[in-house]
């Protein structure tokens, strides 16, 4: 199969204001990042662990490459802009390598930034525009699969090498890649299923033995260096049964952190789900308070806004900066 990003999709990203980096690399300039420009209001990442929101790169080496098909993922599928293309094999000479792939990231950056410089008048403060000019963390969140990435650790060395933070989310499909990988500041493993039923249902995976590669990432986790968190994606209506399916997913994995999120209805994920599937912040916190009995892990923080509960294996939080 032809390996090109398709143009429908290509057209379909950049008219919702991704930049394209290379055949398949992506900035998207989070609007968390615009927000603490102009109003000063923050992410909850910079809440919780306190990574500054207007110095991050929302960035992904593969926005069209990924493992499943989340009803709740804001990613443009194949069903969306009605064409198909190969979801998960990456060549070598598909892909940037990372030292041009961050270069290209951070010049996208300076381009959207463009309309938030004070000396044309933008109401935004002059030393913080300078500092949304050096960005000090990547957030490897984007869209797409980053462990289909074949230079992922080239990747998160090279931002080490920066002197720059990175959080990577991954679906948690790829063990035997994360058991191996260079740890980046952050890793984060996404639990949208307490059971392999509701996981087929929900995330459709597009590989064999999903689930299995799932548990054995939470095996993996223990072992790693890097901070660790399991990210719960809440779709009422959809996986907001089975608590304890969470639970023990969490126990084999005893992750740094937990966030109990709730999911939004945004992107391209309005065509395939409804506004009542995004639960309210109370059923958040109550089903953070059940997984907080079920686990021992502490209720730390939360951020309403985002329908979001960070809860910790200990009972302190070690911010980043
Ligand atoms: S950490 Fe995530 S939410 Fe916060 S500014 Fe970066 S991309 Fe946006």
């Amino acid at each position: 199969m032809n390996s090109e990003m398709p143009a429908e999709l290509r057209k379909k990203l950049e008219s919702q204001g991704y930049h394209i980096l290379g055949q398949r690399g992506a900035f998207k300039a989070c609007q968390w990042q615009k927000k603490s420009l102009l109003s000063g209001d923050t992410c909850y990442k910079q809440r919780f662990y306190g990574i500054e929101s207007h110095r991050c790169l929302q960035m992904t080496p593969v926005v069209d490459k990924c493992s499943q098909n989340c009803e709740f993922c804001w990613r443009v599928t194949p069903d969306d802009v009605k064409v198909t293309w190969d979801q998960t094999s990456v060549a070598n000479e598909d892909v940037m390598d990372p030292v041009s792939l961050l270069d290209s990231t951070l010049m996208a950056n300076l381009r959207s930034l463009g309309g938030y410089n004070p000396q044309s008048g933008a109401r935004v403060l002059e030393h913080k525009y300078r500092e949304a000019r050096e960005p000090k963390h990547v957030a490897i969140s984007l869209s797409g699969e980053p462990t289909l990435y074949p230079f992922l650790n080239g990747l998160i060395d090279e931002i080490d090498r920066r002197n720059m933070t990175s959080f990577l989310v991954t679906n948690g499909f790829q063990p035997d890649i994360i058991a191996e990988m260079s740890p980046p500041t952050q890793l984060y493993v996404t639990l949208a299923a307490p059971n392999e039923e509701i996981q087929k249902r929900l995330c459709r995976p597009g590989i064999k033995g999903a689930w299995d590669s799932l548990v054995k990432t939470q095996d993996v986790l223990q072992s790693l260096s890097g901070r660790t968190v399991n990210r719960l994606t809440m779709v009422q209506g959809r996986n907001m049964e089975g608590i304890r399916g969470y639970a023990d997913l969490i126990s084999r994995g005893e992750p740094d952190f937990i966030e109990v999120k709730g999911y939004m209805f945004l992107g391209s994920s309005r065509e395939r789900l409804s506004a009542q599937n995004a639960p309210s912040h109370q059923e958040i916190c109550a089903f953070s308070e059940k997984l907080s009995a079920l686990t021992g892990y502490y209720v730390q923080d939360e951020q309403i806004e985002s329908r979001v509960i960070l809860l910790s294996k200990s009972k302190q939080v070690k911010k980043l900066s």
